[in-house]
C-alpha cells in the first residue's frame, strides 16, 4: 500500500469563530506546522484540500441551506429568516469571515480523502470531522457534515460495509442520524454522558446500525482500552469493514475546556493503532478540541501513528517553537505547563475501570 496522505488547508490558519468562541484557536494549521517541524511531513505525502462544489455537498445538504451559507459569508450578516430556519448566527454557530469557504473546504478535503482511498489507502485530514452538521441547518459549531459526505462518497463508489467510529467528547448525532436506516454503515460513538447534545444513550442503536458508549466524567485511558478491546474492536470486526472513518476529536482529553473526560493522547493513539489495519481504507479526521496545545499534539501524533513512526520523548526545537508560539485566551493559556511545549506525548492517565464501563461494553455486545 502507498504511504498515508495528509490533507491540510491554509484557510484554517487565520480563521476563527470570533475571539470569545471556543473555536478562536488555531488547530489545523498548528497540527500541520507541528508535523512539518517534527520532520514527519514530506511534500510527497501532503495534499491541499480543495473546496467542495455545491453539487457535491448537496448529496446530503439542501441547496437552500448552502445558498444561505454563501449569502452569510458575502454579507457577513444573516437574515432573521435564515437564522431561524438554518440556525446560522445562532447557538454557537456564528457568522464569521469564512463561514462558506471553510465548511466547503472541510467537505472538499474529506471528499478528496474518499477519492484517494477508492482503491485503498490511509488519509489524515485534521480539518474534517464536523459531525453535528444537519441537512438544512448548522449545529454544534458544524455547518456542513463532512463525515457524512465522505461516507456517502464511499457508498457511491460501491462499498457496502463501512464503520464510522467517533471518539469525540460529544455524541456523533448528525452522522448516526444520517445512516440510521442504512445497514451498510455501522456508527459507533464514545462520548461523555449528559453532555450536549444529550443524545446517544447506550440503548440507542438506531435500528441496529449504531452503538453508543456514553461514558462518565473522568473517563481514563484504562477505561478506553477496556471499551476498545471488549466491545469496539469485536463490533467493528463483525461488520467486516471495507472502510473505516475515524472522527478523532480531541475534546475528550483531560486539558480540554469543554468536556470533563480525562484521556491522555495515548488513548487516541492507541485507538488509531488498533484500527489501522482492520480495513483497506481509513480516513482519520479531527473534530472537537479547544485547547490548542492538546489538540495539535494529539493530531500530530495521530499522523505519526498512521505512518508507524515512533514519537520521540522530546519535541524537536522547531516543534517546540511552534508550540511556544501559540496564544490561548483562557486561564490555561496564562501559564501553560512546560511539557505542552517540549513533548508530544502526554503522561498516561491510567486508572480504575469503573463497573459502568464494563456494563457499557457487555450491553453493546448483546444482540439487537
Ligand atoms: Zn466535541
Amino acid at each position: 500500500m502507498s504511504h498515508p496522505i495528509y490533507i491540510g488547508a491554509e484557510i484554517y490558519r487565520a480563521s476563527t469563530y470570533g475571539p470569545s468562541h471556543p473555536l478562536a484557536v488555531p488547530r489545523v494549521s498548528t497540527t500541520t506546522d507541528l508535523c512539518r517541524a517534527m520532520g514527519w511531513l514530506p511534500d510527497a505525502q501532503f495534499r491541499p484540500a480543495p473546496m467542495a462544489t455545491e453539487a457535491q455537498v448537496c448529496r446530503f445538504h439542501t441547496a437552500d441551506y448552502v445558498a444561505a451559507l454563501r449569502r452569510a459569508e458575502a454579507a457577513q450578516a444573516v437574515s432573521d429568516e435564515d437564522r431561524a430556519r438554518h440556525r446560522i448566527g445562532a447557538e454557537g454557530n456564528p457568522v464569521y469571515p469564512e463561514i462558506y469557504r471553510r465548511p466547503m473546504t472541510s467537505a472538499g478535503g474529506v471528499l478528496l480523502a474518499a477519492h484517494l482511498t477508492a482503491e485503498g489507502g490511509v488519509v489524515h485530514y485534521p480539518g474534517g470531522g464536523t459531525h453535528h452538521g444537519r441537512p438544512d441547518r448548522a449545529s454544534g459549531f458544524c455547518y456542513l457534515n463532512d463525515p457524512v459526505l465522505g461516507i456517502l462518497a464511499w457508498l457511491d463508489q460501491g462499498l457496502e460495509r463501512i464503520v464510522y467510529l467517533d471518539i469525540d467528547a460529544h455524541h456523533g448525532d448528525g452522522v448516526q442520524d444520517a445512516f440510521a436506516d442504512d445497514a451498510r454503515v455501522l456508527t459507533i460513538s464514545v462520548h461523555e454522558a449528559g453532555r450536549w447534545p444529550r443524545t446517544g444513550p447506550a440503548s440507542d442503536r438506531a435500528g441496529g446500525c449504531a452503538r453508543n458508549f456514553p461514558v462518565p466524567s473522568g473517563f481514563n485511558d484504562s477505561e478506553m482500552r477496556v471499551l476498545l478491546r471488549a466491545a469496539i474492536l469485536p463490533l467493528m470486526g463483525a461488520h467486516r469493514p471495507q472502510a473505516i472513518f475515524l472522527q478523532c476529536g480531541a475534546d475528550a482529553l483531560e486539558e480540554d475546556p469543554l468536556s470533563r473526560l480525562s484521556l491522555s493522547n495515548n488513548a487516541h493513539w492507541q485507538v488509531v493503532a488498533a484500527i489501522r489495519h482492520l480495513a483497506p481504507r481509513l480516513i482519520v479526521t479531527g473534530g472537537g478540541g479547544y485547547n490548542p496545545w492538546s489538540v495539535a499534539r494529539c493530531w500530530a501524533g495521530v499522523w505519526a501513528m498512521l505512518n508507524g513512526m515512533a514519537i520521540p520523548d522530546r519535541a524537536t526545537p522547531e516543534a517546540e517553537a511552534v508550540l511556544r508560539g501559540l496564544r490561548y485566551n483562557r486561564a490555561a493559556g496564562r501559564n501553560p505547563p512546560e511539557h505542552w511545549f517540549t513533548t508530544l506525548r502526554d503522561a498516561p492517565r491510567e486508572g480504575n475501570v469503573r463497573p459502568e464501563i464494563h456494563a457499557l461494553a457487555s450491553l453493546a455486545l448483546e444482540p439487537s
